[in-house]
């Protein structure tokens, strides 16, 4: 239990501010804690404190960086058990899925410790004989990070490993919503004998904390996770003060299963795709496009592996779906049941809030067929465990609908011609295309990000992430 915990401001944990609660969405009466939300003197004592760290830390030896880099990445890996509990009772997930995730921020703090030491110049000859041009790339300054609720250690490290590896100050707000977590993560970076100022943490909502971050004078680029919305909102701040910007946002991503596609295979990967994380996932495929010759057998076999679906308290060992994140979202979910229903498509399974020993946000996975890529079922991100089946006449007719969406981050396909899959891939429009894979999983040494609204700005994660968090500079010599 984390009682009043404060903020992270130049290496020291600061208890000022109104204060906001955590719960435990599997279990209302087991509150996770209690926080302070910053306003807009924290938010000038952090940045205040990343400035007059940057110099030094931006001039540190390479050695320095990979050291405490692969330190911080070594104690979340070792720490992932114990995390791992802690995240899945703030946010819901197994203790699988909570595990994991805590051992894959440790994992990007660990590849970024190496990537710290990578050469990133180039030296090329001038046009004009006798000078030489060295490009070289420079940290941007202090960084403001702000993320979301559904992967609450591994958002945030994944954008604060390439920013300190780069050599920028950072100051992480995460997701009023899982607190607790990002304390856990902050606790950790603050043992790595990082300078202090270098790294720091401001907890609070968006409207409060949040805005004030973003259009701080003291920020120098923003790195956003979330919804389309507030992604929109925090462009406009951004550009207005002409700062760098990159946001990552929804989606609706489609998984398509052909006539000759392993069915067994199509149904694991459209059940872990959809529903896994309890569908609150950016890369979850709420749209599963079937073709019609294929239809039955999947939605068949699908809503039999769904009904073995064991939905319950994320600490139980027997769970498969934790609950919902929180009120809000169980309704918008509820809601969207009826969405999907008044618009005619058929409710063909879940969707039932299933009674528990514990008073907790749960919900019974939910399948839709029968429906259409022109309902607001289909063309709105639900963020919930609702998947709904398309039916294609044919591979074009899927891949057209898969498309037919204003998001664009992931998209699968589940067939076994080599010539449909190559052709999938180069005519998707979306960041990242799945082969006989679920849509959802993806590795930390490759670029992560979307199409279309889904995201804006330069990729995340391995070695393109130098591309947000540093500048360019070219210098000519006359030598
Ligand atoms: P959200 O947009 O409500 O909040 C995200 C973060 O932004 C939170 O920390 C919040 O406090 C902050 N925020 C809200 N308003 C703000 C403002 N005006 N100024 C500054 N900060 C503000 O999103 P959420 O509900 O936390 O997360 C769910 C969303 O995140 C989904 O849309 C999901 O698809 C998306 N997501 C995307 C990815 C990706 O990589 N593309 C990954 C995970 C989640």
């Amino acid at each position: 239990m984390y009682s009043e915990t404060g903020h992270y401001i130049h290496g020291e944990w600061v208890r000022s501010g109104p204060v906001f609660d955590s719960e435990n969405p599997s279990d209302l009466d087991d509150p996770i804690g209690r926080f302070h939300a910053a306003r807009t003197e924290e938010v000038e004592a952090a940045t205040e404190a990343a400035r007059q760290a940057f110099h030094a830390w931006s001039f540190s030896a390479l050695e320095t960086r990979q050291e405490i880099l692969d330190r911080i990445g070594q104690a979340l890996c070792a720490s992932a058990d114990e995390l791992g509990l802690l995240v899945a009772r703030e946010e819901g997930k197994t203790v699988a899925e909570a595990r994991g995730e805590v051992f894959r921020a440790g994992q990007f703090f660990r590849y970024y410790a190496a990537e710290a030491l990578r050469p990133t110049g180039e030296l090329v000859p001038s046009v004009r004989p006798g000078v030489q041009v060295e490009v070289t790339r420079e940290p941007v300054g202090v960084v403001g990070i702000i993320t979301p609720w559904n992967f609450p250690v591994a958002v945030a490290a994944w954008k604060v490993a390439p920013a300190l590896a780069y050599g920028n100050c950072v100051i992480l707000k995460p997701s009023e919503k899982t607190p607790a977590a990002a304390c856990a993560l902050a606790e950790i970076i603050a043992r790595s004998d990082l300078p202090d100022g270098v790294f720091g943490m401001l907890n609070g909502d968006g409207a409060g904390a949040g805005q004030a971050l973003c259009s701080s004078p003291g920020i120098d680029a923003v790195s956003f996770t979330g919804s389309v919305a507030t992604g929109r909102e925090i462009a406009r701040v951004a550009t207005e003060r002409m700062v760098k910007v990159q946001l990552e946002m929804g989606s609706k991503n489609a998984l398509v299963v052909l006539r000759d596609a392993d069915l067994d295979l199509a149904v694991q990967c459209a059940i872990n795709g959809a529903y896994f994380g309890t569908g609150q996932k950016c890369t979850a495929s709420s749209r599963l496009v079937v073709e019609r010759a294929v239809c039955e057998p999947f939605v068949e076999k699908f809503t039999e592996a769904a009904r073995q679906l064991r939905v319950g308290h994320a600490l139980e060992p027997e769970t498969q779906i934790g609950p919902v994140i929180d009120r809000q979202q169980l309704d918008k979910n509820l809601e969207y049941l009826e969405i999907g229903r008044a618009e005619g498509a058929t409710l063909a399974f879940g969707g039932e809030c299933p009674e528990r020993p514990t008073r907790g946000y749960f919900m019974q996975p939910a399948l839709f067929t029968g429906g259409n890529n022109d309902m607001r079922l289909n063309r709105e991100e639900v963020f919930g465990p609702i998947a709904c089946v398309l039916e294609a006449d044919d591979y074009e007719h899927a891949l057209a609908i898969a498309n037919d969406t204003e998001y664009g981050l992931t998209a699968g396909i589940i067939t076994r011609s080599l010539a449909r899959a190559a052709h999938f891939k180069r005519h998707a429009e979306a960041g990242c295309v799945m082969v006989n894979l679920p849509t959802a999983g993806t590795d930390y040494h490759v670029p992560f990000g979307g199409r279309k609204s889904s995201s804006f700005g330069p990729r995340e994660q391995g070695q393109y992430a130098k591309e947000f968090y540093t500048v360019c500079k070219t210098a000519y010599v006359n030598a």
